[in-house]
């Protein structure tokens, strides 16, 4: 059976102004990114602002055209799909933003909001759509007094709930969640995961769950991708990445976890101090190895290819035993 989703060497590139001489350069953003999502599984992907994971979310749902690579839904190739051919795979395939107040429109009532998906794709009339956004606002953790409200009058994880509840008006059976917890406060991102997580567990639906921290996907995730300079550098089973990362970065991000155990937190290479390289003028080699506490020679003429470097985990790097 093929996988929900498919992603297969997808790549992005942009081409902007400020390249030598001021000619117009080729940016990398996505370079050869893979990676297969089952039914009811969460891949977290995860890197520092500017990798690349942001731009592979927006690719799948076609809000951004891909330069190279297949992306497969339940076997359909979307990697090229018109706005008229993704229509009725709306239905498949929704996604939350970061932003949840700058993806919905400020005017409308919030019970419009959540409405919308059912009246733009057909199948309910008036009392069923009444019936089906009270049923999604319950199930969101959001009060039946509120349905008339505007977004304004919404707190900023009260908003994110009603941006998940839109995302389920379809029962779509995967949702792109573009860093749907970073805008929001500490206290309430937890809030916020852990509705996804029941959610997930009680629809059974999937999620790639895109984020900066490490510690935000590990508590969602069942594998996480890791992601620098626009490619995956480390896959695998979330417990035993997190247990056993492999690739030197995977280790440094997690380094940056506050961790209780502050001896484990010693034995982890630390991110030497220094910016991610612009992708306007990318390291050669490994493109981690300027920031590399163990590159060598070979790291700065050979790009490391992802390979298998335990049961289901792999990792981009020369010096992964
Ligand atoms: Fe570090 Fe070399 Fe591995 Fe790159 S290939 S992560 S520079 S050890």
């Amino acid at each position: 059976m093929s996988p929900l989703l498919d992603v297969r060497d997808l790549a992005k590139t942009f081409t902007v102004s400020g390249g030598i001489g001021g000619e117009p350069a080729t940016v990398h953003a996505v370079d050869g990114v893979s990676f297969a999502i089952a039914r009811g599984e969460t891949l977290g992907l995860v890197g520092e602002s500017g990798c690349g994971k942001s731009t592979v979310g927006k690719m799948i749902v076609r809000l951004l055209e891909p330069s190279a690579g297949r992306i497969l839904l339940e076997g359909t190739d979307i990697t090229h799909a018109s706005y008229g051919a993704m229509r009725p795979l709306r239905r498949r395939l929704q996604m939350i933003f970061q932003d949840p107040y700058g993806s919905l429109d400020p005017r409308q009532r919030a019970e419009d909001i959540v409405a919308e998906p059912l009246i733009v794709h057909g199948g309910y009339d008036a009392g069923a759509r009444r019936a089906r956004v009270a049923e999604l606002f319950e199930r969101v953790g959001l009060r039946a007094d509120q349905l008339r409200n505007v977004p304004s009058k919404f707190s900023g994880g009260q908003r994110q709930r009603l941006a998940i509840a839109r995302a389920l008006a379809l029962n779509p059976p995967l949702i792109i969640a573009d860093e749907p917890v970073s805008a929001l406060d500490v206290s309430i991102q937890a809030q916020v995961v852990n509705l996804m997580s029941d959610i997930q567990r009680e629809l059974g639906l999937a999620y790639l769950f895109i984020a900066h921290d490490l510690g935000i996907v590990q508590h969602i995730s069942d594998r996480v991708a890791v992601m620098y300079l626009g490619r995956i550098v480390e896959i695998g089973q979330t417990r035993a990445l997190f247990a056993s990362p492999r690739h030197p970065y995977t280790r440094a991000l997690m380094d940056a976890v506050p961790r209780p155990d502050p001896a484990r937190r010693h034995q982890r290479a630390r991110i030497p101090r220094g910016e991610v390289p612009s992708p306007l003028d990318p390291p050669s080699g490994c493109s981690f190895h300027p920031r590399c506490p163990l590159a060598t020679e070979r790291c700065r003429v050979e790009r490391p290819q992802l390979r298998v470097v335990g049961s289901g985990a792999e990792a981009a790097c020369h010096n992964v035993e």
